[in-house]
């Protein structure tokens, strides 16, 4: 079968590779497309990044094989599904703080190889908690979002966002514009703001009530500030990690409210803003990944048009995968889907039977 594997030169290169058997338990899936995330842009591009790893995590696939006596597991052979790649253990004192990302059983747990594969393993863990079958009604690449829009679900959860707050949403990539329907959704007014017009754009066709051009810090914090209530934004969103996204969210929030941030940065040493946190008593939230229970939102929010992904996603081929990273790194496109096989209806590829 072929995989995309990272290289030394920060691009991945597609090579054979055995295919996954099933040892005692879980699943054999063939992957029908994945999406890039913008953590696997990082990963990749990592001057200190490993070789020979398989990235990739939003996966839409059809179980090939099923070897399991959990009676908890309700999949079979032909469905179609989405998992989500980390399992928690449910035990651990995150666990039962609710901080599932941060357990280590949910850090170590992953496909094997990984999403950019023809075909990967799935554990039975991965069957139980994670992976689940795609309403009809959902295409191939809207399921591919389950993943990503479990993540934004998550941020708002833990932000507690509710009617009528007031919510900005820096950088309007696809998570961005999820993440502002998942707000609206919650009750909020939501502003989203970027630099980009084909984004500004893509978010008001989504329902945004406001999309708006990053002008300056001056002229954008004090309309954003106009509009909420004159006093500033409830929660702010960070989905862009640059230093200009910090000082407008710190410009931009009221007195006691909440930035979220939900991106890395090149950077480790961001500046604190201490004085800010202190005298206006704001609240930084980090937010990273989700839980099963996400995930389980995330599909059914999907399936009812809660979140849509029109128009946001790029389809390539696999051995255009490459190019599909170069023109989300430069911002030609804002989402890109990895078409990896064709459907099951299509069996020259069939090597299960
Ligand atoms: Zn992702
Ligand atoms: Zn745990």
């Amino acid at each position: 079968m072929k995989t995309a594997v990272s290289t030394t030169e920060q691009n991945l290169r597609i090579k054979e590779a055995e295919l996954p058997t099933i040892e005692h338990s879980g699943a054999i899936v063939r992957i029908l497309g994945c999406g890039l995330c913008g953590s696997d842009l990082v990963k990749i591009k990592d001057k200190n990044g490993l070789e020979n790893i398989v990235h990739g995590h939003e996966i839409v696939g059809n179980i090939v094989e099923i070897k399991t006596l959990n009676k908890n597991i309700h999949l079979k052979k032909g469905d179609t599904i989405v998992a989500g790649h980390h399992v928690p253990c449910y035990e651990c004192h995150y666990c039962n703080n609710k901080n599932y990302s941060m357990c280590s059983k949910f850090k170590q747990t992953n496909f094997v190889p990984g999403g950019f594969s023809e075909y990967i393993f799935l554990s039975e863990d991965h069957l139980e908690h994670t992976a689940i079958k795609v309403p009809d009604n959902l295409s191939e690449v809207e399921a591919s979002f389950c993943e990503p829009a479990a993540c934004c679900i998550r941020a708002i959860k833990r932000a507690e966002t509710k009617q009528n707050d007031k919510v900005i949403i820096i950088g309007l990539g696809s998570i961005g514009i999820i993440m502002g329907q998942v707000a609206k959704h919650y009750g909020a007014y939501v502003i989203g703001c970027d630099l980009i017009d084909e984004r500004i754009k893509a978010a008001e066709n989504l329902g945004f009530d406001e999309s708006i051009k990053f002008e300056s810090q001056e002229i954008t914090s004090k309309y954003i500030i106009k509009q909420c209530n004159d006093i500033g934004a409830d929660q702010v969103f960070l989905t862009s990690g640059s230093k200009s996204s910090l000082d407008l969210a710190i410009k931009s929030v009221r007195n006691g409210g909440k930035i979220i941030v939900f991106s890395s940065i090149s950077s480790p040493y961001a500046y604190i803003h201490n004085n800010d946190i202190y005298y206006k008593e704001l609240s930084i939230i980090g937010c990273y990944s989700a839980s099963p229970e996400d995930l389980k939102d995330s599909i059914a929010m999907l399936g009812k048009g809660i979140i849509k992904t029109d128009n946001l996603t790029t389809v390539y081929d696999f051995d255009d995968i490459n190019l599909a990273i170069d023109d989300t790194v430069n911002n030609k496109i804002i989402k890109a889907y990895i078409k990896i096989s064709q459907n099951k209806n299509d069996t020259n590829k069939e090597q299960f039977k």
